[in-house]
């Protein structure tokens, strides 16, 4: 990690940020509040969930005030231009990473989509259609993840273990938070059926080399779900040149509304996987004595679809496209390498994850020597600086590190640098306050 001069944090640069902060910040109305007595409020929990501009808002509130009917059902004219609203922003999504919208199904958030597919692969097992059984998992086969990931994306490979019989391995860490790729010829074998992998660690910022997890698991003939909750947002993604099979995210981290989440999947790998949940909307002919189901994306998509939080997820994408993706990954890499020059300045201040930009996202985790991650956090929320605490729901990656915890700054569009000094400030005050300089 780079040291600075005398001053803590004097040597950091502030490069000229591609994006035009005060004009992005005009555009969300929460972030004209304040808080704990009158503070301007410094959002830098982005990583949990993103602030929404008014345009998602007002995409919400157009449909419910113009079109609000059930999509996929009805003659009236409001169903049909809710059936129009809802398949235009999924066509907008689609695009948004370089997907044909018959490719994306919309899920509640990154949890239910990657639980869709492991329900899916153990519902493959037992399917009595045999197109379904195409990638089916049972005992001798096995599921492999990262120690780096979110419980959303190792919790369902458990219990999908649990449920099948099949053995669940991992990738570990390095000391300076990559992937150890050093055993990757044997973890995943010619006995894996999936290899899951976060694309963009929540808590280490780490961004993965997918190309190279592809390019073995097509040598042994595994799935790939890649976990996009933390990269969607924050860079420009083509599943194409991704090459994996399942890419997830949740539209909540990207300015859309909660509620909305995706699953995208390579369309003959979706096509060859039974349902998940059952019910209306997902069916092609229903008799008493069994039914038969729609292709892709229908067949994953039971019951009335969160319509209002698409069209808003689609207006989300149309704000992100404006702004370029290209320019919020520059953004978010020049607030990121000021902040780790910043925090690297405060003595006692130890970064968990990757010491400098390379390959690695704007989630920057530490611990303040001395001070427990949850008392940081209140110094800090005391100031209206709203970071996030605990284990970030990756319990192995704390254990891993050997901390209890740490506290957790994330970045987005209307993060600039006076929030990253901010947060610099705050963590002096609260070393001043807890008496450990
Ligand atoms: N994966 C990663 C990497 C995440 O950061 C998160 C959310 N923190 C999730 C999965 C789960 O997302 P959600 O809670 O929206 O389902």
């Amino acid at each position: 990690m780079t040291q600075t001069a005398s001053r803590p944090g004097a040597g950091a640069q502030q490069v000229p940020l591609p994006l035009d902060v005060e004009a992005i910040r005009a555009d969300f109305p929460i972030l004209s509040r304040t808080v704990r007595d009158g503070k301007r409020l410094v959002y830098l929990d982005s990583g949990a969930t993103s602030q929404k501009p008014r345009q998602v808002l007002d995409a919400e509130r157009w449909f419910y005030e113009n079109v609000n009917a059930a999509p996929h059902r009805g003659a009236h004219q409001l169903a049909e231009e809710a059936t129009g609203a809802y398949e235009e922003a999924r066509a907008k999504i689609g695009a948004f990473i370089g997907a044909p919208e018959n490719e994306i199904v919309f899920t509640r958030n990154t949890t239910e989509a990657i639980n869709l597919v492991a329900y899916a692969l153990s519902n493959a097992a037992t399917a009595k259609e045999p197109e379904f059984r195409a990638h089916a998992v049972g005992q001798g086969d096995e599921i492999v993840v990262t120690e780096m990931e979110h419980h959303a994306n190792l919790i369902p490979w458990q219990q999908l273990c649990e449920r099948t019989g099949a053995t669940l391995r991992w990738l570990g860490l390095t000391d300076d938070g990559r992937l150890d790729l050093s055993d990757l010829a044997t973890v995943v074998n010619e006995r894996t059926r999936l290899v899951a992998v976060t694309q963009q660690s929540n808590i280490l910022g780490t961004i993965n080399p997918i190309e190279k997890i592809v390019a073995r698991a097509r040598e042994v003939g595994a799935l790939v779900l890649v976990d996009g909750a933390q990269s969607v947002p924050h860079q420009p993604i083509d599943v194409t040149a991704l090459g994996a099979d399942f890419l997830v995210f949740s539209g909540h981290k990207m300015l859309g509304p909660t509620g909305v989440g995706v699953l995208w999947g390579r369309y003959e790998v979706l096509d060859a996987l039974p349902p998940f949940l059952t019910g209306g909307s997902m069916i092609e002919v229903v008799r008493m004595e069994g039914s038969t189901f729609m292709p892709p994306p229908q067949r994953f998509e039971a019951g009335i679809p969160m319509t209002a939080q698409v069209v808003g997820l689609g207006a989300a994408v149309d704000y992100l496209n404006a702004l370029g993706m290209d320019k919020v990954e520059a953004h978010e890499r020049a607030l990121t390498g000021y902040a780790l020059e910043k925090l690297a300045g405060i003595p006692g201040v130890t970064v968990i994850g990757p010491p400098d930009t390379v390959a690695r996202g704007g989630a920057v985790s530490f611990t303040v020597e001395g001070i427990h991650p949850h008392d940081v956090g209140q110094v800090l929320d005391d100031l209206g600086i709203a970071v996030r605490v605990g284990h970030h729901c990756a319990w192995p990656v704390v254990r891993r590190y050997g901390v209890p915890a740490t506290t957790r700054a994330t970045f987005y569009v209307h993060t600039g640098y006076d929030d990253v000094d901010a947060l610099a400030d705050g963590i002096r005050a609260a070393q001043k306050f807890f008496g450990t300089v």
